[in-house]
């Protein structure tokens, strides 16, 4: 939706939407945030990941013309790239947009592509984090599918969450258990990620995602045997910036 007036700075906006749907559902806070003047325009970003269609299926639902962005960082398993066409068709996303790294980036960075293993962190900015910033450019917000279980730095994710002051994330299952997610995809005879099966509990690029063994964290097998705290790179305020964050944590 196109903003027609200037709009209260970032966080003024995240605080206001936090208050006045605090109480509603991941159905009606994705409802609202697709036609919500204070939220601007807006688009989802999904990995067509292990629990992804979920919330691309409460989307296609609702509207299934708003834009959906994929990375393909070209490490991506191949069962992920059939699927991200399965799902795409089945749900009748009309506006699938998938993101690359600059051809010419990646030449000029990583030529062996063995970049994620001697400098993982610069490899996921090369192949995710600038990518999604570009294709992020006219956009105001953007809704992602992250919940408060997967990480303990998540305990206190909100609904809504201030990007710097660039852009507004918006959570709608932020609240939502393991058992929502199942339950969901059972009610709604959602198809499963096909690694899903095979052990993979959360799916990334294929160099850097292994199985999870019972009673493993479900993102153990993301990075496994890299150090606990990994140093991510991130956009604040329009800059790059380099921070720690916990493992669970990184996209
Ligand atoms: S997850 Fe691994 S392969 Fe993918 S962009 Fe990050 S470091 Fe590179």
């Amino acid at each position: 939706m196109p903003l027609e007036a200037p709009l209260d700075p970032v966080a003024t906006r995240v605080d206001g939407l936090n208050h006045q749907y605090r109480h509603h559902s991941a159905t009606m806070v994705l409802e609202h945030a697709l036609n919500d003047p204070m939220i601007g325009r807006i688009a989802m970003v999904s990995s067509f990941g292990a629990e992804s269609i979920a919330l691309l299926h409460m989307l296609s639902v609702i509207d299934r013309t708003t834009p959906v962005l994929f990375i393909d960082t070209n490490m991506l398993f191949q069962e992920t790239l059939d699927y991200q066409q399965t799902v795409s068709e089945k749900l009748g996303l009309t506006d699938l947009r998938v993101v690359y790294a600059s051809h010419t980036a990646t030449s000029l960075t990583d030529p062996k592509g063995d970049l994620h293993q001697t400098n993982p962190d610069q490899c996921c900015a090369l192949r995710k984090t600038i990518p999604l910033q570009a294709a992020l450019h006219g956009f105001d917000s953007w809704i992602t599918g992250r919940k408060r279980y997967q990480a303990s730095s998540r305990a206190n994710l909100n609904f809504f969450e201030a990007e710097g002051d660039a852009r507004i994330k918006v959570n709608p299952l932020a609240h939502w258990d393991k058992t929502d997610v199942q339950d969901y995809l059972i009610n709604n005879r959602l198809p499963r990620h096909p690694l899903v099966a095979k052990g993979f509990a959360s799916i990334g690029c294929a160099p850097c995602t292994s199985k999870v063994s019972a009673g493993e964290d479900p993102r153990a097998g993301r990075w496994r045997n890299r150090d606990k705290v990994e140093c991510g790179i991130h956009f604040e305020n329009g800059q790059m910036v380099r921070k720690p964050i916990l493992k669970g944590d990184a996209a």
